[in-house]
C-alpha cells in the first residue's frame, strides 16, 4: 500500500472460492440436472446437510459460543463444531471473535468487521475479499473464555482438515451411495455450500438494512420475518442486538425461530442448560421507549401538553408492567417449587388478572395518545 487511501490487498483464495462455487451452483448444477437428472435422494441429502451446517452456525457459533446464551453438553458442542466446518465459515474461535467485535462496535466503519454502514456488498461478502482485518486477524483476546473449551481449540487446530473432509468426503460418500459421484459433489457439496454461505451472510447485510426496528434504532439491526425463515430464526436481529444474551431471537410463539426450538428441545433431555432469557418487563419497556422516542421525533409540532401526557403515561405503564411481570414470576417460581398453598396461589393469580386488565386499559390509552400525537407529524 503506497497511500493511506489505497485499498488493502485482495485475498485471492477467498475470491476464487466464492466465485467458483457460486458459478458452479448457478450454472453447473442446472446444466447437470437438465442433462443427466439428479436423484431425489441427493436433494434430500442437500437439504439435510444445509440444515445441519446452518443450525450449527446459528445455535453453535452464534448463540452458544459468541453470546454464551446457554450451556451445551460436549456431544452437542462436538456436532456444532463439525457442522461449522461443513458450513465453511472459519473456526468457532475466529467467527466468535469477529462477531463479538461486531456487537461491541456495530456500525463503526473502522471497527465493525462487517459494518452495514459500508453498504450491502461490503457487509454481505466484500469484507472477506480484501485484507481489511489483517491487523487483528489472529487477535483472539476477546474470546479467551472460548480458549478453555477443548472442542473449540481442537476444531481451530484442525479446521482445514475438517473442512476438506466434510466438504468433499460427505458429498462424495453420498454420491457414491446413489451411484452419482459428480451429482453428489455438485448438489450436496457446492450448491449446499453456496446456500449456507449466502443465507448466513444475509444476517450481516440484509438484517441490517431491511425490516423494522421495534426495540431500538441506536444501530442498523432490523427485525424481518422473511429473513428469519431463510436463516433458521436469526432474522429478528433488532431484538438480538439489544438483548444479545438471550438464547431466543424470535420471542413470540408465532415467530419462526427453529434455532430457539432446538436449544429448548435439547434442554428437555439434558443436552443444553442455563438458557438465558430477557425479562418480559425489559422487552416491553424497550418497545414503549422506542415508540415514545419515534413519535416525539416525528411530531415536532405536537402541543407540549400532549407530549407531557405521553411521558407521564409511559411512566405509569412502566410501573404497572414491572409489577405485572414480577407477580407473574412469583407465581411461576411458587409453582416450580410446588408450594401448593392454594390461598397464596389464588391471591397471586387474582392480582395478575387485575394487573393484566389494567395494562390492557393503559395500552389502549397509550395507543390513542400516540395516534393523537402522530397527527402532528
Ligand atoms: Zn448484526
Ligand atoms: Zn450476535
Amino acid at each position: 500500500m503506497n497511500s493511506i487511501n489505497a485499498k488493502p490487498p485482495i485475498i485471492w483464495l477467498n475470491v476464487w472460492v466464492f466465485a467458483i462455487t457460486f458459478a458452479i451452483a448457478a450454472i453447473g448444477v442446472p446444466v447437470y440436472a437438465y442433462v443427466y437428472g439428479i436423484d431425489s435422494s441427493l436433494w434430500w441429502a442437500m437439504i439435510g446437510t444445509a440444515c445441519f451446517a446452518g443450525i450449527s452456525i446459528t445455535a453453535g457459533y452464534h448463540r452458544l459460543w459468541s453470546h454464551k446464551a446457554y450451556k451445551a453438553h460436549p456431544i452437542v458442542r462436538f456436532l456444532f463444531a463439525i457442522g461449522g466446518a461443513v458450513a465453511l465459515q472459519n473456526s468457532v474461535l475466529h467467527w466468535a471473535s469477529d462477531h463479538r467485535v461486531h456487537h461491541t462496535h456495530v456500525d463503526d466503519n473502522d471497527k465493525d468487521p462487517y459494518s452495514a454502514k459500508r453498504g450491502f456488498w461490503y457487509s454481505h461478502i466484500g469484507w472477506m475479499l480484501r485484507e481489511y482485518q489483517a491487523s487483528r486477524y489472529s487477535d483472539y483476546n476477546n474470546v479467551k473464555d472460548l480458549q478453555d473449551d477443548p472442542i473449540v481449540m481442537w476444531q481451530h487446530k484442525h479446521y482445514l482438515l475438517l473442512t476438506l473432509l466434510t466438504n468433499f468426503g460427505w458429498p462424495l460418500l453420498f454420491g457414491w451411495l446413489v451411484g452419482d459421484i459428480l451429482g453428489g459433489l455438485l448438489v450436496v457439496g457446492v450448491l449446499r455450500l453456496v446456500l449456507n454461505h449466502h443465507t448466513t451472510f444475509f444476517i450481516n447485510s440484509l438484517a441490517h438494512i431491511w425490516g423494522s426496528q421495534p426495540y431500538t434504532d441506536k444501530n442498523t439491526a432490523r427485525d424481518n420475518g422473511v429473513l428469519a425463515f431463510l436463516t433458521f430464526g436469526e432474522g429478528y436481529h433488532n431484538y438480538h442486538h439489544i438483548f444479545s444474551a438471550d438464547y431466543r431471537n424470535g420471542i413470540r410463539w408465532y415467530q419462526f425461530d427453529p434455532t430457539k426450538w432446538l436449544i429448548r428441545g435439547l434442554s428437555y433431555i439434558g443436552l443444553t442448560r442455563d438458557l438465558k432469557r430477557t425479562s418480559g418487563y425489559q422487552i416491553e419497556r424497550a418497545k414503549l421507549t422506542m415508540q415514545l422516542t419515534r413519535v416525539s421525533r416525528k411530531a415536532k409540532s405536537a402541543p407540549q401538553v400532549l407530549i407531557d401526557s405521553a411521558h407521564e403515561h409511559y411512566q405509569q405503564m412502566a410501573t404497572c408492567l414491572r409489577e405485572y411481570y414480577q407477580t407473574r414470576k412469583k407465581l411461576l417460581d411458587a409453582k416450580a417449587k410446588q408450594l401448593k398453598e392454594q390461598v397464596h396461589f389464588e391471591g397471586l393469580q387474582e392480582r395478575i388478572d387485575e394487573l393484566k386488565e389494567n395494562l390492557e386499559e393503559q395500552q389502549r390509552h397509550w395507543q390513542s395518545l400516540l395516534s393523537e400525537i402522530k397527527r402532528y407529524a
